[in-house]
């Protein structure tokens, strides 16, 4: 596996890769690699003869410095999966390469970010953004993917890959959970014993909720959940809510559709978790 941290290094590195001919898959993560990073990178590679990944903590989608001065690193580690998983060049690039002569912009997230993460932790998607585009344009994939793990960050590059006409294909992959059905996280590697118990409460009322949709009225199944996390008096939760599966509008009623989302965030100890679920009629 080759590794780069300058940004013309993966350019040409995608280059010669495009001269032999081969499509090139892409993985943006901000390490501390997990199974659920590394699903995406075997789906690439599965897809793509030639897979990128790039490693990259990104200040401006923090809004809590103590979570940024937190967040886990650990790239011999990470190099070491990486290779196993098949990937073939990790970019890890400084951050004073990125942000040399450029300037973040503001894009137009067509109202994306008015629910859910948006109003806990404001300007973090216009940092994901800016972000995502900067690394789009210097390894140039044919296609990128995420987790649906984060599946508001997943519908808003979605959404922004159309009306900027990004070429790079996004892509969305299933969440990858422990085996009690915590989705595997980074920050989880923040957590106790105990609260990594406290923790499968979240996916715990994602099921009840799930079991209710469509048979019961919205609010009716949203409280369920909200009453199963309520077990867990030390998670305390940020949001609990029911979307349109496509815009992620909040729903009072399920009208006709046939999906939708549930999705969760709370504080868990000293780390705030997020995790949704879709919802099948
Ligand atoms: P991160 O390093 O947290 O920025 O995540 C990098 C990519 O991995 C994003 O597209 C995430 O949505 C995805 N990801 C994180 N956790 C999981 C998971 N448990 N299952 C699937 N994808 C994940």
């Amino acid at each position: 596996m080759d590794f780069v941290t300058s940004p013309p290094a993966i350019a040409e590195w995608t280059s010669r890769a495009r001269r032999t001919g081969v499509s090139v898959g892409f993985v943006p993560t901000m390490g501390a690699l997990h199974e659920g990073h590394l699903d995406l990178v075997r789906r690439a590679k599965s897809i793509h003869p030639k897979v990128a990944c790039s490693i990259f903590i990104n200040p401006l989608q923090f809004n809590n410095p103590d979570d940024l001065k937190h967040y886990p690193r650990q790239m011999d580690q990470d190099r070491t999966l990486l290779l196993d998983a098949g990937c073939d060049v990790l970019f890890a690039p400084e951050k004073e390469v990125i942000f040399a002569a450029f300037t973040p912009r503001k894009y137009d997230l067509g109202g994306l970010d008015e629910h859910w993460e948006g109003p806990s932790r404001p300007g973090h998607f216009q940092g994901v953004v800016n972000v995502v585009e900067r690394l789009f344009h210097y390894v140039r994939p044919d296609e990128a993917f995420f987790g649906e793990k984060d599946r508001q960050q997943l519908t808003l590059l979605r959404h922004i890959a159309k009306q900027e006409r990004w070429p790079e294909r996004v892509t969305g992959c299933p969440t990858v959970r422990a085996t009690d059905g915590l989705a595997l996280s980074s920050r989880n590697a923040r957590l106790n014993a105990i609260e990594r118990s406290q923790a499968t409460i979240l996916y715990k009322a994602l099921q009840r909720l799930s079991s209710l949709a469509f048979n019961s009225p919205v609010e009716t199944a949203r409280q369920a959940g909200i009453a199963v996390i309520s077990e867990e008096p030390s998670v305390v939760v940020d949001y609990f809510g029911i979307a349109d599966h496509d815009t992620l509008e909040p729903l009072t009623t399920w009208g006709d559709r046939d999906r939708a989302v549930g999705l969760v965030a709370a504080q868990v100890g000293p780390v705030r978790l997020i995790d949704n679920i879709t919802l099948l009629r």
